[in-house]
């Protein structure tokens, strides 16, 4: 395996990850939805994230998770990073990546919307 490198439609930002990521994950959410991201999960620590980026933490839910982060520039999704700095996984948004990388990844589907409601 080899790292492959996610960036932003202007380039300034994204990450490298050690390896091409071998499940990608669809969630239904409000924010996934809206936002257009689709994930691979890493430890932070095998992530090398580029650029400047700007955090979006949602304003609907009581107790948010998460923050999604955008290029600066160009306003891509990058990824998604826990609040929680002990939690030991994030997200990188997979559609920066060249297609190609993912065109063997296995499609897991979460129902992210019930979690939605849950947590209001
Ligand atoms: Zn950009």
């Amino acid at each position: 395996m080899s790292a492959v490198e996610g960036r932003c439609a202007c380039g300034a930002a994204g990450y490298t990850v050690a390896q091409a990521p071998d499940e990608v994950t669809e969630c239904n959410c409000t924010l996934c939805t809206k936002l257009g991201g689709r994930w691979a999960y890493y430890a932070p620590a095998d992530v090398a994230l580029v650029g400047e980026t700007i955090a979006y933490v949602r304003g609907d839910m009581a107790k948010p998770g998460l923050a999604t982060h955008h290029c600066a520039r160009c306003g891509a999704i990058t990824h998604w990073a826990p609040l929680d700095p002990t939690y030991a996984r994030m997200g990188v948004n997979v559609r920066l990546l060249d297609p190609a990388v993912i065109e063997d990844a296995a499609i897991r589907r979460v129902d992210g919307l019930s979690w939605d409601k849950d947590a209001g």
